[in-house]
């Protein structure tokens, strides 16, 4: 762990080693992160009923898989008092990890993959999906999240893929997932057009895996480090395990509308913005409303985001059942990486960046004993890992969201083409374009398109997940629990 000193006097760590490099322009964006101190006492100092608590920035936590964001670098931890910034989470708003066991082994799959690849681009890509809501289940979702669905569905009454969602499981499976992935509020924001109709209909948002790095990844277990906590978790070596990357999809959009525009609403109107157009909501009782306006608004997404990986794990569980004959899945956990938390009166902003609490942090939940599961993917060419959070404070008690990138995506794009056909080779993807498809080899637009979107998220764009582990051990951050490896990977 670094410390990175500055003139504001602000604790800031950095958890790095030799070989994770971090990237200039990131530093150079997270020094001007760091004027936003100053903002917002210069806005405290000219109207004194701006904010109740004293703004103020307590400390910032920097993850290893750092690198530059828009405003806000991906990778920072942010801690604050007085104030909340909605650029300090990100757009996609409480995207996250689900993470699932089965009892299903490699070679079951392996034999069977072209049914089940033909299952999977039916369901996830091509109309299959099938999910049945009417418009107070969709309401239920935003303001209760996976509470919401448990109330509501009876509803469509296990059709489509209702049948394979089992209220008692989901039930006893709630506190595995964080903050039971129900964030209560009464009121929905800016979503109008996401509520759909009244009666039930196929509902075509929740169910999406989105673009870019988002996954729905197909795993077995390589390696265990940690045989007590493994064993805890219900995972073994050689396994097949299931790691769900997605959040609110487009919600994400409407949702971070709203934050500026509420947010620019009430900002004074004399005084310059705060620095880089980072925009702030004071902790208030003149702007209560606001306030509330906020965090109902974030819960909406958040729990749409919580209801989405739901989903896509029901998803994956019909195809495999369908195309294997029998699957089930178990719940290891389910949490985001981009949100905000209270905490004692504090702010705690996670821009892609885990969290990862120790012990102490995780009693009455199934983690008590062992820590917070920490998942960290890796690429859809490299090995991802299952950790455990250890609660290490000079890191605000957590950990990277993943590799990280290396290479932009144009580089990625224009990087060598034999790297490229070296993966291809070797690892299997499962995308909306079929590119086997005979009528695509008329098309070599769509063929050069879908090639180009694939190296974007191609292994080497992504920095070397062992050296980002390693630091965050040696940082006394996380501990390794076992080292997952691609089967196959399904892309949005
Ligand atoms: P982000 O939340 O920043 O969008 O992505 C998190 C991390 O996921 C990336 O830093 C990268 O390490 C990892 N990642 C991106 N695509 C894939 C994929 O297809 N499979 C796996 N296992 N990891 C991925
Ligand atoms: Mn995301
Ligand atoms: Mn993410």
């Amino acid at each position: 762990l670094l410390t990175l000193q500055n003139k504001h006097d602000i604790p800031v760590n950095i958890c790095a080693n030799a070989q994770v490099k971090i990237e200039k322009n990131a530093v150079q964006e997270l020094c001007e992160l760091l004027e936003l101190a100053e903002s917002v006492q210069n806005i405290q100092k000219q109207d004194k009923s701006f904010f109740d608590t004293p703004p103020q920035i307590n400390q910032i936590a920097i993850t290893p898989d750092f690198h530059k964001g828009r405003g806000v670098p991906i990778g920072t931890v942010m801690q604050t008092q007085g104030f909340v910034s909605p650029q300090a989470i990100g757009k996609d708003v409480n995207c996250g990890i689900r993470f699932y066991t089965t009892d299903l082994c490699p070679n079951k799959i392996r034999e069977n993959f072209g049914k089940l690849s033909q299952q999977i681009r039916h369901v996830f890509f091509e109309g299959g999906r099938q999910i049945p809501m009417n418009r107070t289940q969709r309401e239920s979702i935003f303001k209760e999240g996976l509470l919401g669905l448990l109330n509501t569905h009876k509803i469509a009454n296990d059709k489509g893929l209702w049948q394979y969602y089992r209220a008692q499981k989901q039930e006893q499976e709630l506190n595995r997932v964080n903050e039971n992935g129900s964030l209560i509020t009464e009121h929905i924001f800016a979503l109008q057009d996401f509520l759909g109709k009244k009666e039930l209909s196929y509902d075509d948002q929740i169910g999406s895996i989105g673009g870019g790095n988002h996954f729905v990844e197909v795993q077995k277990v390589k390696k265990i480090y940690d045989n007590k906590t493994a064993y805890a978790w219900g995972v073994k070596k050689d396994q097949v395990v299931v790691m769900i990357h997605t959040g609110c999809v487009s919600i994400g959009y409407p949702t971070g509308t709203f934050f500026s525009k509420i947010a620019q609403e009430i900002y004074p109107k004399k005084l310059p913005y705060p620095h880089n157009k980072i925009f702030i909501l004071p902790q208030s009782e003149k702007y209560q409303k606001y306030w509330n306006f906020f965090w109902a608004s974030l819960y909406n997404a958040a729990n749409f985001a919580f209801a989405n990986r739901l989903f896509l794990g029901l998803m994956l569980e019909k195809c495999m059942h369908e195309a294997l004959g029998s699957a089930n899945f178990d719940l290891v956990y389910d949490t985001g990486h981009n949100i905000v938390n209270e905490m004692d009166g504090y702010f705690i902003h996670r821009k892609g960046a885990n969290p990862a609490r120790g012990v102490e942090q995780m009693v009455n939940t199934p983690f008590a004993y062992y820590g917070e599961p920490v998942m960290i993917p890796g690429s859809m060419g490299s090995s991802s890992f299952l950790m455990c959070g250890k609660g290490q404070q000079k890191i605000l008690s957590s950990a990277s969201h993943g590799a990280g990138r290396s290479l932009s995506r144009g580089q990625a794009v224009r990087h060598e083409e034999k790297q490229f056909r070296e993966f291809m080779e070797k690892f299997k993807i499962i995308t909306p374009v079929d590119p086997t498809r005979q009528d695509l080899k008329s098309r070599p637009d769509i063929l050069k398109k879908w090639e180009e979107e694939i190296k974007k998220e191609a292994p080497y764009a992504y920095k070397d997940i062992s050296g980002v582990i390693d630091s965050q051990v040696q940082a006394d951050m996380v501990n390794k629990v076992a080292e997952l490896q691609p089967i196959f990977t399904i892309k949005g």
